[in-house]
């Protein structure tokens, strides 16, 4: 059997800090067109899905909308990007982050959430992708300290 072009390829990939809190970064280099990873979550009901206050939301098709907010999910720690290196493709009604062009090793993953995301979370506080906030952009990629989220006792 052929493998499906929807097949993610395992390539390695870490949470690190990035410039927008967190980001998912490649750990080995991904060629251009390949499937990166499958974002997953919940189908939720038409109900659910006005009420929701989740910022990971992904509508995938009209009636369709998935929750991203799960361990599971690791493609939820991708960021938005203005100059994005990876492009949402939907397939029976699934959805799969692509490399839309060759990644390097280390470099954040992005892709465009689309204009109404932008809009209404990331306008207000200042887009920090790359294109963006190139200065910021720069410091990011370092790991996560899991110790400097404790507070240090007084001496
Ligand atoms: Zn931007």
């Amino acid at each position: 059997m052929r493998k499906s072009k929807f097949t993610p390829g395992g390539f390695k990939l870490a949470v690190k800090r990035a410039s927008a809190g967190r980001g998912l970064f490649a750990q080995e280099p991904i060629p251009k067109g390949a499937c990166i990873i499958e974002y997953v979550g919940r189908t939720l009901t038409e109900d659910e899905e006005q009420n929701s206050r989740s910022r990971y939301l992904f509508e995938v098709t009209k009636k369709k909308t998935i929750e991203g907010w799960n361990k599971k999910n690791t493609a939820r720690y991708i960021n938005h990007s203005c100059q994005p290196n990876c492009e949402i493709e939907i397939h029976k009604k699934r959805v799969f982050v692509m490399a839309k062009r060759a990644i390097k090793e280390d470099e954040e993953l992005g892709y465009n959430y689309g204009k109404s995301y932008f809009d209404s979370f990331i306008k207000p506080i200042g887009c920090k992708c790359p294109k963006c906030a190139p200065k910021v952009h720069a410091a990011r990629g370092k790991p996560l300290k899991k110790k400097s989220l404790k507070k240090k006792k007084k001496a």
